[in-house]
């Protein structure tokens, strides 16, 4: 007489947990290298360049125009930057 035990054969199923991809962005800021570029400013009605100054390229992508004031025109003209 020989008892055998059964042992219960639990085969639970260990789900293979799927490997979730966490794309670690963030965090430390990138250094803005660059984004500042040296501009000149022109006089638009006599051409002469006036004004030195920098602008950030990130900020501000497209032409700068200041109005400022033209010591050739002897007045408040507007200047656009040159490169
Ligand atoms: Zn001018």
């Amino acid at each position: 007489m020989c008892a055998f035990f059964r042992r219960n054969a639990s085969s639970t199923y260990r789900e293979a947990m799927p490997a979730t991809r966490v794309n670690k962005i963030g965090g430390a800021e990138r250094m803005a290298a660059g984004a500042r570029v040296k501009i000149t400013l022109r006089c638009d009605e006599c051409k002469q360049r006036n004004y030195n100054t920098v602008k950030n390229k990130k900020n501000t992508s497209d032409r700068l125009e200041r109005s400022k004031y033209c010591p050739f025109c002897r007045k408040h003209t507007k200047h656009v930057e040159t490169k």
